[in-house]
């Protein structure tokens, strides 16, 4: 059984609210919201990281920022693309996912 939850996420075992679908990734609403707009956006394929991804599927994940801005409706005020990767980084599941987050005024630096 894989324990990974965004494998079982994907697969349909755990329910979820999926803004965004196509052959190679999903988007879903963040479960603990940490901005009003705050969607994850997770390849169908299994891998860790950035460090571990190949270069083409970051490169297409990152193309559809700007698409799915404008479906989010955050497109002309402004949000934040965070990949936290690794410990240091902060990285909770360790299947690779690009956090979107927006629809107020964001503080800096994180941490
Ligand atoms: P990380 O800390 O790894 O960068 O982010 C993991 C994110 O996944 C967190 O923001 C957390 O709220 C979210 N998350 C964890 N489990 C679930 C879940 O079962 N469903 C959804 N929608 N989000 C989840
Ligand atoms: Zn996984």
């Amino acid at each position: 059984m894989n324990d990974c939850i965004f494998c079982r996420i994907i697969a349909g075992e755990i329910p979820s609210e999926r803004v965004y679908e196509d052959d190679k990734m999903i988007v879903i609403r963040d479960v603990a919201p940490a901005a009003p707009v705050h969607v994850l956006m997770i390849p169908k394929a299994h891998t860790e990281n950035i460090i571990t991804a190949e270069p083409e599927l970051l490169l297409y994940m990152f193309g559809k920022v700007k698409e799915l801005a404008e479906k989010l409706g955050v497109n002309e005020k402004g949000f934040r693309i965070v990949a936290n990767t690794g410990d240091d980084g902060g990285q909770t599941v360790k299947h690779l996912h690009i956090h979107l987050l927006g629809g107020k005024a964001l503080g800096w630096p994180p941490c």
